[in-house]
């Protein structure tokens, strides 16, 4: 059975890129995390589709993972198909409309604004994930997020075919989205810019960037920041609040830079990763009173 998936998936893209039992720590920025069954990288929207049928006919799980900056493989693994959009990555600009397809960096997409002087993605300069994964987290930073710039995007819907939905069909609130809640696959997004004066567009973008090394572990791999913000707090301030800092399970630790991130000290596994984050939620909940809720997808099997 699974020689034949793996010869039908290289019937569908080149078969130098498909994978069996494809090791996944190197997809996440965690660096932690079991194999997938099966590991395909196809290089246009046609692939991407057929694939995404395939999975469907063949009732067989279908995993995203795009830049692997806000997700948390289990050790196990993950069963069935896991697909990555990294090599469709190009833009293209019309006016101050810039389409970039899902797998292109959202840093690169910031840095090409920049260029053309267009400002709206100055706050998407140090975000580590691909278009797809910004869309479908609604990501944001600096008082900024997708959804105040994105115009509309190109997606698979659950039953395989292409649509193109307007931002206003697209349910985006704090890191979440219509994506996210019924499982669509973004194929690309369009973003709607300004005409800026290039200077103050960089000058806000080196701040940003300034911000954020001074205050986050960048020199650790890490999911960035593990908990969403709860009503009327910050969970880097409970957590260091709580006098977490530096606590460590196996090779996983609470940042002493920044109490909000998880970082790998120590060749962490998914498991230290996973057993910390309910050290931390446990004891928040204990001193507190307040329950933290995951911002990082957790997926796969144990
Ligand atoms: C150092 C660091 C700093 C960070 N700073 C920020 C920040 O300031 N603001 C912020 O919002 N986030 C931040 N993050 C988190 C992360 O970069 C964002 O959430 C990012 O948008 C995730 O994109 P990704 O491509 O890496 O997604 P992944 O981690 O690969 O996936 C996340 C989810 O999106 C789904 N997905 C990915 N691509 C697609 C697609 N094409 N179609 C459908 N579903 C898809 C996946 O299945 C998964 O459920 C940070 C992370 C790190 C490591």
């Amino acid at each position: 059975m699974s020689k034949q998936i793996f010869l039908d998936l290289q019937g569908i893209v080149h078969p130098s890129n498909v994978r069996m039992n494809e090791p996944l720590h190197q997809y996440t920025f965690t660096k932690t995390g079991g194999k997938a069954d099966f590991f395909v990288m196809p290089k246009n929207y046609q692939e991407v589709q057929a694939i995404y049928i395939y999975a469907l006919n063949n009732h067989l799980p279908l995993t995203i993972v795009g830049n692997g900056s806000n997700m948390i493989i289990k050790d196990g693994g993950i069963r069935g198909i896991v697909m990555t959009l990294i090599d469709i990555a190009s833009m293209e600009l019309d006016g101050n409309k810039l389409t970039v397809q899902s797998g292109a960096a959202i840093i690169q997409a910031s840095r090409f604004a920049l260029q053309n002087s267009l400002t709206g993605l100055e706050f998407a300069c140090g975000i580590p994930g691909s278009v797809g994964g910004a869309l479908y987290m609604n990501a944001g930073a600096y008082g900024g997020e997708v959804s105040d710039v994105l115009q509309e995007a190109l997606v698979i819907t659950r039953s395989g075919e292409l649509q193109t939905l307007k931002k206003d069909e697209l349910d985006l609130g704090y890191r979440s989205s219509r994506f996210s809640k019924e499982k669509l696959l973004v194929l690309e997004a369009t973003f709607l810019l300004r005409k800026g004066e290039y200077e103050e567009i960089k000058s806000k973008m080196d701040d940003f960037t300034f911000q954020r090394e001074s205050k986050q572990p960048l020199e650790f791999p890490s999911c960035g920041s593990v908990f969403k913000r709860p009503p009327g707090h910050f969970a880097g301030k409970l957590i260091q609040d709580s006098g977490l800092q530096g606590k460590q399970i196996g090779g996983a630790q609470v940042s002493t830079k920044h109490a909000g991130f998880i970082v790998n000290v120590d060749s962490a596994t998914a498991t230290d990763y996973l057993e910390l984050i309910q050290y931390v939620q446990d004891t928040v909940k204990r001193k507190f009173d307040v329950e933290l809720e995951t911002e990082v997808k957790i997926i796969g099997e144990d």
